[in-house]
C-alpha cells in the first residue's frame, strides 16, 4: 500500500475466542466459530493482523508473563494451519488498582489507551514484525510484546516515519474500550456481538439511540457486526475508502 500498511487490530477474548475469566491455559481455549475463515480472508486481502489484549491477570498475579507468550504461540499454531496466523500479539499486564508491585500502574498500554497500537506501529517500522523465517526468540517475541513506547515518543516518531495507513486500518473488539482505543489511535472500529458486544450495543442503543442506518448515535463505534466474519465482510467492502 502506498501510505503504509493496512492493519487489523484485534481484541482477543470475546472477539477471537470465547470469554473465559483470566484465560491462560491452552486447554481452556475455545475459538469462536468463523474466526479462522475471517482472519484468512483479511490476510488474503493484504491486511496485517495484530492482537492487542489487556491481560490484567498477569498484574494480579494469577499467571506469569511467560504463560501469555506460550498461550499465544499455541493459539497461533491452530490459526496457522488454517492460513489465519496473527502477525504479532501485544499485551498489557497492568492494572491501575489491582496490579501487584510494578504492575500497579496507570499505564499507557491498557485499552482504551493506545500504547499497544503505537508500539506495534513502531516495531513494524523497525522491521521487528512480521517475522520472516521464524522469530529469533531472543530480542523479539511476537507472541507477547510489551509496550515501552511513550505517547511523546510515538508522536515524534509518527511524524517522521509512519508505517501504518490509518485510513485503511481497523480495530475489532467486543467492548467499548476496544472501539474507543481504535478511535483514539485514529482507525475505524467495529464492535462485534460475540463476548460482551451484543449487551453493550443494546445498552448504548437504549441510552444514546441508533441512526437509521444502524450506526450508534454515540459514535462509540463505526459498525456493529454479529461476529468476526461479518466484521471482515464490512471491512473488505470499506477497505481503501
Ligand atoms: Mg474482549
Amino acid at each position: 500500500m502506498q501510505h503504509g500498511a493496512g492493519v487489523i487490530f484485534l481484541d482477543r477474548d470475546g472477539t477471537l475466542n470465547e470469554e473465559v475469566n483470566y484465560l491462560h491455559r491452552p486447554e481452556d481455549l475455545r475459538i469462536i466459530p468463523g474466526t479462522e475463515q475471517a482472519l484468512r480472508r483479511l490476510k488474503e486481502a493484504g491486511f496485517l493482523l495484530v492482537a492487542v489484549t489487556n491481560q490484567a491477570g498477569v498484574g494480579r498475579g494469577y499467571y506469569p508473563e511467560a504463560d501469555v507468550s506460550a498461550f499465544h504461540r499455541y493459539f497461533n499454531g491452530i490459526l496457522e494451519k488454517e492460513g489465519a496466523a496473527i502477525d504479532a500479539f501485544y499485551y498489557c499486564p497492568h492494572h491501575p488498582e489491582h496490579g501487584i508491585g510494578a504492575y500497579r500502574k496507570d499505564c499507557h498500554c491498557r485499552k482504551p489507551e493506545t500504547g499497544m497500537f503505537e508500539q506495534a506501529e513502531y516495531d513494524l517500522a523497525m522491521g521487528r514484525w512480521p517475522v520472516r523465517g521464524g522469530a529469533d526468540g531472543i530480542s523479539f517475541d511476537p507472541y507477547a510484546v510489551p509496550v515501552t513506547i511513550t505517547a511523546e515518543e510515538y508522536a515524534e516518531y509518527r511524524r517522521r516515519m509512519p508505517a501504518i495507513d490509518k485510513t485503511g486500518s481497523f480495530m475489532i473488539g467486543d467492548k467499548l474500550i476496544d472501539t474507543e482505543a481504535g478511535h483514539r489511535f485514529g482507525v475505524r472500529s467495529v464492535l462485534v456481538g460475540t463476548g460482551y458486544g451484543a449487551e453493550l450495543r443494546a445498552k448504548d442503543a437504549e441510552t444514546e439511540g441508533l441512526c437509521p442506518d444502524g450506526t450508534p448515535k454515540s459514535g462509540k463505534y463505526d459498525y456493529y457486526a454479529e461476529n468476526l466474519m461479518e466484521a471482515a465482510d464490512w471491512i473488505l467492502t470499506r477497505a481503501g475508502s
